[in-house]
């Protein structure tokens, strides 16, 4: 009988269990494993599945804001824990024009920034063209530049840095896919489709877009669950070296005609290395189970690609790119834009929705859910944020 089964090993569940851990609960951890083959595959996805996500401090939300530096603030122990790097420090730049409709990511940002002390450098029009030759950023566009904090994240790496620190805590892990709870007067019992069944206090559901699935909570959740489409750069060492000060960039155009977030050079498992540039111009539903399956199982929207390589090629004029490829991956959102940590019931816990920014902060998304979980919730005071649909 465990204290606390979590389901869900990626980036907010890997972590929930590390807390839960720490907090002395008996703990077991249910997640899947990467598809070897994805568009064969069957069973559930995730959205970290990739060698790289943002990280920063700044935000244009306050809450985000506090939810990344507590996470960032705890990356060098649990990559000691884990015994697994992840971080990488490159530095993350916001860039967004300094007057008319979109001036409002510049100027929330500055003042999330000065509110909570984060660090970072304001930089003019002048002083962005200087630090980053790179970018031809349109009139009017300026900065602020995080160092330290600030870079990205590989979420493979952050995962199993989680996991095997849970299990360095005293947390069972079982591979596997949970197809149905069973909620009983006095706890539940989880059945997986290799037909092992886990029996313990409460759950935690923490499956990502997946969470909408029948059978695992209590009631269905105010998440709306986003296809997203990734385009991928190829570059050379020696356009790599060139582009060696490039930071992550978060990016809002003054045009507002897309909302994207770039990557620098990364190198994937096939050995190259990649410019990543995410950001859909329009937003596309995945309404059931289905649908999100038989997206992540597809390459993803060639039209989007090609839009997002184009924009790309606009911002880095430059940029030697030897080829376009693309992949599909999913987000999921609130209503209210905030991640979903509550307790539906004394037997179950949602910990979900990252709406778009739940890689860099799951550390601190985990150990929120842990709070729950563990029955002491979360302090009043630490967040605006009530977690609540
Ligand atoms: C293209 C793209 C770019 C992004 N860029 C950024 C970025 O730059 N920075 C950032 O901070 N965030 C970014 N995000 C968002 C971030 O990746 C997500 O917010 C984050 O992965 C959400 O974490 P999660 O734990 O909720 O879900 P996931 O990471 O999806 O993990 C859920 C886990 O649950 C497992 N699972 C599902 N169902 C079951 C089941 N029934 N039984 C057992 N296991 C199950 C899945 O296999 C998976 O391992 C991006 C997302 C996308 C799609």
């Amino acid at each position: 009988m465990y204290d606390v089964i979590v389901i869900g090993a990626g980036m907010m569940g890997s972590a929930a269990a590390r807390h839960l851990v720490n907090m002395g609960m008996k703990t077991l951890l249910i997640g899947s494993e990467e598809p070897v083959i994805k568009d064969q595959h069957t069973g559930v996805f995730a959205s970290h599945y990739d060698q790289a996500r943002i990280t920063r401090q700044l935000d244009s939300k306050a809450d985000w804001a506090r939810f990344s530096s507590r996470s960032i603030a705890r990356y060098a122990e649990v990559e000691a824990a884990g015994g697994q790097t992840f971080f990488h420090p490159v530095g993350a730049l916001m860039a967004g024009p300094q007057t008319g409709e979109g001036a409002w990511f510049i100027e929330r940002s500055r003042a999330v920034a000065a509110d909570q002390g984060i660090a970072h450098t304001p930089l003019d029009e002048q002083e962005l063209a200087k630090r980053f030759p790179f970018f031809a950023f349109p009139e009017g566009v300026v900065g602020l530049y995080e160092t330290g904090t600030g870079g990205w994240i590989n979420p493979r790496d952050h995962v199993t840095a989680e996991i095997a620190a849970a299990k360095a805590g005293g947390a069972d892990v079982h591979i596997g896919e949970v197809v149905s709870v069973e909620y009983l007067p006095d706890g539940v019992v989880v059945h997986c489709s290799d037909r092992k069944q886990f029996e313990g206090q409460k759950i935690v559901v923490a499956c990502g877009p997946f969470s909408k699935a029948k059978g695992l909570l209590h009631e269905p959740i105010p998440m709306t669950v986003y296809a997203r489409t990734i385009a991928f750069l190829e570059i050379d060492e020696a356009e790599a070296s060139r582009l060696a000060q490039m930071p992550s960039v978060v990016y809002v155009p003054p045009d507002l005609s897309f909302d994207p977030y770039i990557l620098p050079p990364v190198r994937y498992p096939d050995g190259k290395m990649y410019i990543k540039i995410g950001g859909d111009p329009v937003d596309v539903v995945l309404e059931t189970v289905s649908d999100m399956k038989d997206w992540f199982r597809g390459p993803g929207n060639a039209d989007v690609a090609a839009f997002l390589a184009e924009k790309l090629m606009g911002l880095m004029p430059n940029l030697d790119c030897k080829s376009v490829t693309f992949g599909s991956c999913a987000t999921s959102f609130t209503p209210k834009g905030n991640p979903l940590i509550y307790a539906q019931s004394d037997q179950c816990v949602v910990l979900s929705a990252g709406n778009g920014a739940g890689a860099k902060c799951g550390d601190e998304l985990g150990r929120l859910g842990a709070l729950v979980a563990s029955g002491q919730g979360i302090p009043a005071n630490e967040y605006i944020t009530d977690f609540k649909p």
